[in-house]
């Protein structure tokens, strides 16, 4: 329930949502997921490209080691806050095999997903005012975990005459005395641009002049297509080891996104700070959830590679659909299962005596005319853009955008 605040001055009673979490914004990409969710369960037949989600199931042998571990009474209790020790190796092992970095087990921190390892290392590394470069577009949640941890998001925007990446002179222009912290991702949500080992050499060389912390975001690791010589930023710049954060979780690698894990990789004061954290807001992560995500560790990739090959088909065939549209312009992802087409194009015109100037209200016609979800760029920081994430069946990705190019004919 609801009700209109009481005239009058203001009282702390009256003051009903904290100004903090009163200016967090609703997810946009969950959001627009909700809605085509919705539509779809009232019979509507709408395509949605907004969730960033695997379509596949979960491996069978994750899945079974999740069943077999829901019956081992041991697994219906609080684990560490920090994430099962168990777990915690698997981590390292892993991370070992996949990027070639060394790490310890007190260097990991099990969290909620992804999402929680963001929010609890900005909370770890900032203090108020501390500023973040974000490279734009960014993924969603960037700005809202670094302003709820005190920060100050400095965005800087890369186009697609730039292939969506970042150069170090662009951020030296953003750099003050108050930055701490680089965010970096690749390959990225929302544009799938994959930074070549050298690009990552380029910006880690600088981030360490300048004395900053990076974040790294590697959830999408195993999705690089085309063969691109990329590589762990940790691992291509040592020097920024003691600085570095590594975000990554089981979510994009074995479909697993409603599991619900992922983790930080720090230095073991920040990783202990972030323990702490979590020991008081969540306790830990699921049991059950830790046990299928050591199951999935300690497999092999041939479940990622399969999917990675459905991936890039889809990839060409929504690249080259979308740019037979007049008006778009869709460079080619060369990771993650994204497509971030330029629409500019299309805006500016009427449509059936409707006048559409942003990709926000393109978006929307588009849901309504041809019950297509799509995540506008104003949600990314960059307004004239879409973002269509390809993770959805091949008939539905052809239905989807046939209809997209029926509707702009
Ligand atoms: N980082 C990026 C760049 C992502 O796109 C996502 C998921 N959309 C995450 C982190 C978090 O994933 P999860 O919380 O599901 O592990």
């Amino acid at each position: 329930m609801t009700s209109a605040p009481p005239s009058g001055p203001a009282t702390p009673r009256s003051r009903r949502v904290s100004q903090r979490l009163g200016a967090i914004a609703e997810s946009a990409t969950l959001k627009v997921d909700a809605k085509a969710k919705a539509l779809k369960a009232e019979g509507r037949p709408v395509i949605g490209f907004g969730a960033g989600e695997p379509d596949f199931p979960t491996p069978d042998y994750i899945v079974a080691a999740a069943v077999e571990a829901c019956g081992d009474p041991k697994n219906h209790r609080y684990t560490p806050a920090g994430g099962l020790p168990e777990l915690k190796q698997a981590i390292v092992d892993k991370t070992r095999r996949d990027s070639g970095l060394e790490v310890t087990p007190a260097q990991v921190l099990v969290t909620n997903g992804g999402k929680q390892a963001i929010y609890a290392a900005f909370a770890a590394m900032l203090d108020p005012g501390d500023e973040v470069i974000v490279p734009a577009p960014y993924w969603t949640t960037y700005p809202e975990a670094i302003r709820l941890a005190g920060g100050v998001p400095v965005e800087v925007l890369a186009d697609e005459t730039q292939d969506y990446k970042v150069t170090p002179q662009q951020l030296e222009a953003a750099c003050t005395e108050r930055t701490k912290v680089l965010l970096f991702v690749s390959p990225s949500n929302p544009t799938g641009a994959v930074y070549t080992a050298d690009e990552i050499r380029a910006l880690g060389a600088w981030a360490h002049e300048r004395g900053l912390w990076v974040l790294t975001d590697e959830i999408y690791e195993h999705l690089v297509y085309d063969d691109i010589e990329t590589g762990s930023l940790p691992v291509l710049c040592p020097e920024l080891a003691d600085y570095t954060v590594v975000v990554n979780g089981v979510a994009k690698t074995y479909a697993m996104t409603g599991w619900r894990v992922g983790w930080m990789i720090g230095p073991t004061d920040l990783v202990k700070a972030a323990t702490n954290l979590q020991s008081h807001a969540t306790s830990n992560v699921a049991n059950v959830s830790q046990r299928a995500a050591i199951a999935a560790l300690a497999g092999d990739l041939t479940a990622v590679a399969r999917m990675k090959t459905a991936f890039d088909r889809r990839r060409r065939t929504i690249v080259s659909m979308l740019n037979e549209i007049d008006g778009v312009v869709c460079p080619m992802p060369g990771g993650a299962f994204y497509a971030y087409p330029s629409v500019k194009g299309l805006l500016g015109k009427e449509y059936d005596g409707r006048r559409i100037d942003t990709s926000a209200e393109l978006a929307e016609y588009i849901l309504d005319k041809a019950e297509v979800a799509i995540v506008p760029g104003e949600a990314f920081g960059s307004p004239g853009y879409l973002r269509l994430s390809y993770a959805l069946g091949d008939d539905d990705i052809t239905e989807g955008i046939t209809r997209l190019q029926k509707l702009f004919a």
